[in-house]
């Protein structure tokens, strides 16, 4: 999906995502909010932040890039749908998994329903559907994690 490219110009709309910036997040594993890199834990993983009350499961989709603890505070204070309810979990192995995005049928043209909030469908790379969407975000599938509460990283970090 192309989206416009104006680094310093208008104001965040922390409702939406910017695909560009979304994309390179999740291929370089840099934080959603300040966009550094997310390296430099002892433990070798990267905090992840998601939306909803249930722990993030062993192989889980997500299109949310990692988050850095210092910048989580500012993710939930500031995003609305993580200030609803969210979970934090460590993630050992964040793979590269496929995309979001809008799925076309190939026989009418029109695009085909997605029964996700956000209107996209999750396409793997190996899914012959790939060539049908045009994407939006970059998901990765999250593997070897442990939930976290955040609050306690949060002042453990501080
Ligand atoms: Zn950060």
């Amino acid at each position: 999906m192309r989206v416009p490219i104006a680094r310093g110009k208008g104001r965040a709309r922390l409702g939406s995502v910017h695909a560009l910036r979304q994309r390179q997040c999740m291929k370089y594993l840099r934080c959603q909010i300040c966009g550094h890199e997310t390296f430099g834990r002892a433990d070798e993983r990267h905090l992840w932040l998601v939306a909803g009350s249930e722990p993030i499961g062993e192989g889980e989709e997500s299109s949310s890039p990692p988050v850095h603890e210092s910048c989580a505070a500012e993710a939930v204070r500031d995003c609305p749908r993580l200030r609803k309810s969210h979970v934090a979990s460590l993630v050992d192995t964040p793979l590269l998994w496929g995309v979001a995005g809008l799925v076309y049928d190939p026989e009418t043209l029109e695009p085909l329903p997605s029964e996700a909030d956000d209107g996209l469908t999750h396409v793997s790379f190996a899914d012959p559907q790939l060539r049908w969407t045009v994407a939006a975000r970059l998901v990765v599938t999250l593997h070897n994690c442990t939930a976290v509460d955040l609050d306690d990283l949060v002042a453990a970090a501080a």
